[in-house]
């Protein structure tokens, strides 16, 4: 029998739901138990795919092609979880769904209402998403804040579930805020108080309070808490900031969140510490020997989430190599400005990440001619790897206008162009190349030195390609196409061995987007590698 937690927020957004769900998925985990996540978001896009990074943050790509919410990388990151397009809905879906199913006649005769049509959809995909994982228990983050109108269906649904599955077979954990003032010296359980009393109203009732504090919350405080929520003293979990994120499953564990939601769902399983995770995760991202600085040459560099996994997987990367990466967020635009040589001076590292459009490409091309000819180890991220095509054909190849056909359909030399099948498409949702294809490495080159493997998959978000009209020029001057999707003979990694007539020590840019794929524990080895480059030429 399927066991279910469902989370809420409360008080403020960005209080860390998501981190929290993938930390109770790991505590969950050290039960023995198996685990998936789902997320469901109450906007009405279909999927963040279309969405401005300003508006979303990172759209985070499953190995099955969803564009999904950046919380599900927080969920594989966290938990031996795989998502799919079943771990991310939307009320977009839902209405989509409900709505075809009327067109069809499917409710012929009957008005169709939020509850139930539109609530039973929503617990229908909960329990697809269920049968789908084959999980003992399946964590349901509810996005938004409790008291927003747009979330209500949901946590209607969520009410109702507990109602169908029976009552130990449901946990509902709220996330909320317990603010410092200042000028009090105090910490204030007010807001708390309000966002339980909201969800109460709606019908739920929440078995943990998970407190997200800048200061320690007292015995006293707790008692507080509990008697005003209605929660057991026990169930008031402390989640005071942390150094590192993936201190909280070691907090939540230490607190007993784990034993509490067992007992609920009274199912008896052995307990395992988290020491590998305490000491090969926490431990060194924690206290690092080294320290290395990488530059993020990108354009929604004031947004924290626009490149959430990028930035994880440099830290992942740290944690491997006993070193703290300091990430240098640059925004490409400042290069146009002020040209590479001002901007990334001492850098260690750069990064090209993915995008989309023509802003900031003259400055991601300077920063890889930069990388290039001044032997700075570069790692190129699907637009990133696009780009140093571009370079790499204008200043060696000397092929004029070298361009993507993105930002010039009309280019003299179109090195990275639309494949036939993508000319005509005129729907912009989900029609990219999308999801994991696998890719044919080359033997004795970076890409086969870090995989340790002749065939890999990783997971695509991108509609140009390299133009292979394009491959012999650029062969001819040195540039090494270490990676091949072999069905459509794709170039998905270039490399660089040498640049200006001498080795470089790590140029390597890839089609693909390997940081959906790293883990704090188990880094992705081309950023392993990388961040190793980094750390050499630096002088470790
Ligand atoms: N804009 C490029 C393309 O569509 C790259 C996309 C990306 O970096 N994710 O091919």
């Amino acid at each position: 029998m399927t066991k279910y937690i469902f989370v809420t927020g409360g008080v403020i957004s960005s209080l860390g739901k998501g981190i929290s769900s993938a930390s109770i998925g790991k505590i969950m985990e050290s039960r023995g138990l198996k685990v998936s996540l789902v997320k469901f978001d109450p906007y009405i896009n279909v999927d963040p795919g279309t969405m401005n990074p300003y508006q979303h943050g990172e759209v985070y790509v499953t190995d099955d092609g969803a564009e999904t919410d950046m919380d599900l990388g927080h969920y594989e990151r966290f938990t031996s979880a795989k998502t799919t397009k079943f771990n991310n809905i939307t009320t977009g879906q839902i209405y989509n769904s409900v709505i075809s199913r009327e067109r069809r006649g499917d409710y012929l005769g009957k008005t169709i209402q939020v509850i139930p049509h539109i609530t039973n959809e929503i617990k229908d995909r909960i329990k697809t998403a269920a049968a789908a994982s084959g999980a003992d228990i399946v964590i349901v983050e509810i996005g938004g804040t409790v008291g927003d109108i747009e979330s209500l269906p949901f946590l209607e649904a969520a009410r109702q579930f507990r109602l169908d599955a029976g009552y130990n077979n449901v946990v509902y954990v709220h996330v909320t805020l317990i603010p410092y003032v200042k000028s009090a010296d105090e910490v204030k359980t007010k807001p708390t108080q309000h966002s339980v009393g909201k969800l109460r109203e709606i019908g739920i009732q929440p078995d943990a309070l998970i407190c997200r504090t800048e200061k320690t919350i007292s015995d006293e405080l707790k008692e507080k808490i509990s008697l005003f929520c209605n929660v057991k003293k026990n169930a008031v979990i402390e989640a005071k900031d942390a150094e590192s994120i993936y201190q909280i499953p070691l907090v939540f564990k230490d607190q007993g969140l784990d034993r509490l939601i067992l007992n609920h769902f009274d199912l008896h399983c052995r307990s395992t510490a988290l020491k590998d995770w305490q000491k090969k995760v926490v431990d060194r991202a924690i206290n690092p020997t080294h320290k290395v600085t990488i530059a993020v040459i990108g354009k929604y560099i004031e947004l924290q989430d626009a490149y959430k996994s990028i930035y994880e997987s440099l830290i992942h990367a740290g944690i491997f190599n006993d070193a703290k990466v300091i990430i240098k967020k640059i925004d490409s635009e400042e290069i146009e400005d002020r040209g590479a040589e001002e901007v990334l001076k001492g850098l260690s590292g750069i990064l090209v990440p993915g995008g989309f459009g023509y802003r900031g490409i003259e400055g991601k091309i300077a920063a890889i001619k930069y990388a290039r000819e001044k032997a700075v180890p570069f790692l190129g991220l699907c637009l990133g790897m696009q780009c140093s095509v571009i370079e790499f054909a204008r200043n060696v190849c000397a092929l004029k206008g070298a361009n993507s056909a993105e930002f010039e359909p009309k280019a003299r030399n179109p090195v990275i162009s639309l494949l036939a099948g993508q000319k005509n498409i005129k729907d912009m949702g989900g029609t990219m190349r999308l999801g994991a294809y696998p890719c044919r490495i080359k033997k004795g080159t970076l890409a086969s030195k870090a995989y340790k493997s002749n065939l890999i998959s990783e997971r695509h978000r991108h509609r140009y390609e390299f133009n292979n009209k394009y491959r012999a020029i650029l062969k001819k001057k040195g540039m090494v196409f270490s990676g091949i999707y072999p069905k459509k003979n794709l170039v998905e990694i270039v490399e660089l061995p040498t640049a200006c007539g001498k080795p470089h020590p790590y140029f390597i840019a890839v089609q693909y987007h390997p940081e959906f794929k790293s883990k704090p524990d188990r880094p992705h080895p081309l950023f392993r590698d990388f961040v190793k480059a980094a750390l050499k030429i630096t002088g470790f």
